[in-house]
């Protein structure tokens, strides 16, 4: 006998898989999970871009806030939104800058930024 089909694959649950392998409950469940990530915008696009950025980065070109160098080997580099197209207004990433220069982009603009060597 092959084991029981059709009962939700989450452990433990003991209900009737109705969709995907999943309980009416689970699988609406999963779908939301799904949903969310993606709705939240700042996930996988966002990720695909800096993926890109990096892939094309040479070593050492300088960062547009500090003006210090880049090495992605070393530091911890983000995909950084040009400041007059934010992402909130539908801006893409379509730089890599010093995780540190980019999160403190809110604040600083020029000049006091130059503790960009992070040592993750
Ligand atoms: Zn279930
Ligand atoms: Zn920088």
């Amino acid at each position: 006998m092959p084991r029981a089909l059709g009962v939700c694959c989450q452990p433990g649950c003991p209900h009737p898989a109705h969709s995907r392998g999943r309980c009416h409950t689970h699988a609406t469940l999963h779908d939301q999970q799904r949903g969310t990530r993606h709705q939240r915008g700042y996930g996988t696009e966002h990720d695909h871009i800096r993926q890109h950025l990096l892939n094309q980065h040479t070593e050492g070109t300088p960062c547009i806030r500090c003006g210090q160098p880049m090495y992605k080997a070393t530091q911890h580099l983000d995909a950084g939104h040009p400041d007059h197209t934010p992402a909130s207004r539908g801006g893409k990433a379509n730089r890599l800058e010093h995780a540190t220069c980019n999160r403190s982009s809110a604040g600083a603009k020029t000049g006091e930024a130059t503790e960009c060597l992070d040592s993750e």
